[in-house]
């Protein structure tokens, strides 16, 4: 029997249909895809900001491809690994932007820093900043840093403008690490449905991040890069105006999550949804109730239940059935769909979906164009 690739190649070849994919399979809408890349790329243009979109949602070469081909600046990367495969397909500008504390991780940070081009580490513990300093010695190397600041959620940065300026003072004294600027992500406020609390809360957020700039100029580390934001409030941070780069992930793909959330306070969204579960009905033996063979290898399950998008009721209940299954509920549906038939689904939570698969079943219309790796699947170390 030919393997999955192979079957998938000679599809191709033949200008492959949606419809012959193997499911559960993830689905990713090319021109929705490039929609989403360049309204974003519009937005942070005409707001004069960077945009440094955060691979960990796609961790995907050819999608980072695509969004610095459409004027971003680099990528960020949740974690070494994720940045040595998204260098490794030859992608520059890289913000690594969760702290590198492991021994032997921030001796692979040194390594890429003496070979990839432009890329940036954040730090948040004076110790830790010598760590990789040493690491650099040995590797003959120099690294930019950006100083994380905590944003008030206790999980990665320094936790007051004191400790921003300490942890200055002890970078400038290292003669390997540069100091470029500060990292504030709040990762709280990005998914608060309503528009108005969510721009109320980063109003808050930000009078916060303003006194630590401050504090670090009045101790003579002149603010430059400012790095953070995401989906949730990039139009709000950019009116603020605070960010000099954006992180924005999800919009890419967008998800039920996002969904969910007023983005721009008109209720309009400015992203369309791109990424998508194929699934098929295995089972239809009820009136009510029938089973797809999409369960929690096929979804994450963190962010809440998936949404039908095409092959059934909108109105269909997601219920997750195990590892391999779920149902879907609505009266009449066991009549309405027949096993064999496809259904395609909104994932609840994009980024550790994606790290579930292998491929992006690339599709523009139904005819399946391209499938490209999860470059960094799986690389959490
Ligand atoms: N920056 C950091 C540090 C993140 O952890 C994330 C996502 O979790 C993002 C940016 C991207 O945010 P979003 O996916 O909400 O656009
Ligand atoms: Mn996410």
């Amino acid at each position: 029997m030919a393997d999955d690739l192979s079957l998938h190649a000679h599809l191709i070849g033949r200008q492959g249909s949606r419809a012959d994919l193997n499911t559960p399979v993830l689905v990713l809408d090319v021109d929705a895809l490039d929609r989403n890349i360049a309204a974003m790329a519009a937005t942070a243009a005409r707001h004069g900001v960077a945009l440094r979109p955060h691979a960990k949602t796609h961790k995907s070469v050819d999608i980072a491809r695509r969004q610095i081909a459409a004027g971003a600046v680099g990528v960020c990367c949740a974690k070494i690994g994720e940045a040595e495969a998204l260098a490794g397909g030859g992608i520059a500008g890289i913000l690594i932007t969760s702290p590198v504390a492991a021994p032997r991780a921030i001796e692979r940070l040194a390594k890429l820093a003496a070979h990839a081009d432009g890329l940036i580490a954040v730090v948040d513990h004076p110790d830790v900043a010598a760590r990789i300093d040493a690491a650099l010695a040995a590797e003959d190397a120099r690294l930019d840093v950006l100083i994380d600041i905590d944003p008030g959620i206790a999980r990665t940065g320094v936790a007051s403008p004191e400790a921003a300026v300490a942890l200055a003072r002890t970078i400038a004294a290292l003669p390997r690490l540069a100091l470029r600027g500060v990292q504030f992500y709040c990762g709280s406020q990005q998914h608060i449905a309503d528009h108005a609390e969510r721009a109320a809360a980063i109003a808050e957020r930000t009078r916060y991040l303003e006194s630590v700039i401050a504090a670090l100029a009045g101790a003579g580390f002149a603010s430059g890069i400012v790095s953070g934001s995401g989906t949730g409030t990039h139009r709000i941070d950019m009116d603020l105006g605070v960010f000099t780069e954006y992180q924005a992930g999800s919009y890419v793909f967008m998800d039920k999550q996002y969904l969910d959330c007023d983005l721009t306070g008109d209720g309009a969204c400015p992203f369309e949804v791109a990424l998508g579960v194929d699934a098929r009905v295995v089972s239809a033996n009820h009136e009510r109730l029938v089973t797809i063979d999409a369960g929690f290898k096929a979804l994450s399950t963190d962010g809440g239940v998936a949404v039908v998008r095409r092959g059934a009721p909108e109105s269909a209940q997601f219920a997750f059935m195990g590892d391999e299954h779920a149902a879907l509920v609505a009266p009449g549906i066991g009549a309405m769909l027949a096993p064999g038939d496809p259904v395609t689904l909104t994932v609840p939570h994009c980024d550790p979906t994606v790290n579930l698969y292998d491929h992006y079943h690339v599709v523009s219309g139904d005819t399946l164009v391209a499938i490209w790796p999860v470059s960094a699947r799986g690389r959490a170390r």
